[in-house]
């Protein structure tokens, strides 16, 4: 049977971290988005339209290679699955819609998709529901008890008979939004069947879904550790900033921005495992905007680099080297806030602190220095 796919990209969510759609972000090697198109031209697909948000066009064309022709979607999926409808050109028996953030599809699943429209109209893959299910409310009580049975969890592709499709979107009232398009056919009269799901056909929602399906699509990782250095001359003030706390002091700390060496070291050190060069590359100390600016700034930059390269900050080590101010009374705050900004837990971050014995530059507390290593996972 001839088919197109329709993939929609729309989605603008930032819930899966990163700077980038996590539609067009790279996972073991290739955009999210190129994963689906790549087993659907396996598959033998006729002809492919992504639809994407307009200020997305470029990132889409570039993620799928010329592979699909690029449609811009509208406000709410309904509008979007519409106007990839409205964009497909080839005459095929059978129209495919599928998320671009479910990038474990494979051959077989489109072939048994393909194969089920010869007995029914609208097909979608399902897995059932192994966890017990309750309702609850807002503040976490159980209101209600729900049985499982027969409840199933619905993926995409979901694949149509191409008549019945573009009837059931035609008899769609035009400001009506629905969430899948199992649901148009439906109000269209039309039934739909479900076939066996596929676990890997997950949809990456939150950050750590990109190492799952990497480890699920066979993906290689490696371990990279990248190190840092940094110091800075003591002058006038009140306080010194380490880690992002603020620490009394008979003096405080000289630097372009507020000098807070302990994350300015591990900033450097992230983008050491990373290769993204250095702190003084991503913030040159010559541009005024990051004159005093807090380094909490800097240290979010290096999390969004790691995470839009589908990476993981497995442990972060920050080692203080100063005669005073003393560190030892601030050290769970400086892990609590530097955990925080990374959005890793508190057990996977660590604060030491060292003297040099009152020998050279820091002994004679000219300056503070600071040293820093940084543990990520990463697609290879
Ligand atoms: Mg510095």
């Amino acid at each position: 049977m001839k088919f197109s796919a329709i993939i929609v990209a729309g989605g603008r969510g930032e819930r899966a971290g990163g700077e980038i759609p996590k539609q067009y972000r790279a996972l073991a090697g290739k955009p999210v988005i190129a994963w689906s198109v790549e087993a659907l031209k396996a598959a033998g697909v006729a002809e492919i339209v992504a639809v994407c948000a307009p200020e997305h066009a470029e990132l889409c064309r570039g993620a799928t290679a010329g592979s699909a022709t690029i449609v811009e979607g509208g406000e709410t999926r309904t509008a979007s699955v519409r106007a990839g409808l409205a964009a497909l050109s080839t005459d095929s028996e059978a129209i495919l819609i599928h998320d671009a953030a479910r990038p474990g599809l494979d051959v077989e699943m489109v072939g048994a998709l393909v194969r089920a429209l010869e007995r029914v109209a609208a097909v979608a893959p399902a897995l059932a529901v192994p966890d017990t299910l309750r309702r609850a409310d807002a503040a976490g009580r159980i209101t209600e008890d729900v049985a499982r049975e027969g409840l199933m969890r619905i993926q995409t592709p979901q694949a149509f008979r191409a008549d019945v499709l573009r009837a059931a979107y035609g008899a769609l009232a035009a400001d009506a939004s629905v969430t899948d398009d199992i649901a148009v056919v439906r109000a269209n009269g039309s039934d739909a069947q479900l076939i066996a799901g596929d676990a890997k056909l997950m949809k990456i929602t939150y950050p750590e879904d990109f190492a799952m399906l990497e480890r699920m699509l066979g993906g290689e990782r490696v371990v990279c550790v990248g190190n840092g250095v940094d110091a800075h001359r003591f002058g006038e003030g009140e306080f010194v900033t380490l880690c992002g706390v603020q620490i009394p002091h008979n003096r405080g700390l000289v630097g372009h921005s507020d000098a807070d060496a302990g994350w300015h070291a591990l900033v450097d050190a992230i983008l050491g495992a990373l290769g993204e060069g250095d702190i003084g590359a991503h913030f040159p100390p010559s541009d005024p905007q990051w004159k005093g600016a807090d380094s909490e700034r800097f240290l979010r930059h290096a999390a969004k680099l790691a995470a839009n390269a589908g990476a993981r900050i497995a442990h972060v080590d920050v080692t203080l080297l100063c005669e005073r101010p003393k560190i030892g009374p601030h050290r769970e705050a400086m892990r609590a806030r530097t955990a925080e900004v990374l959005g890793i837990p508190l057990s996977r971050v660590s604060v030491k602190a060292t003297t040099t014995e009152r020998m050279g530059f820091l002994g004679r507390e000219e300056g503070l220095a600071a040293q820093a290593t940084a543990t990520v996972e990463r697609p290879a």
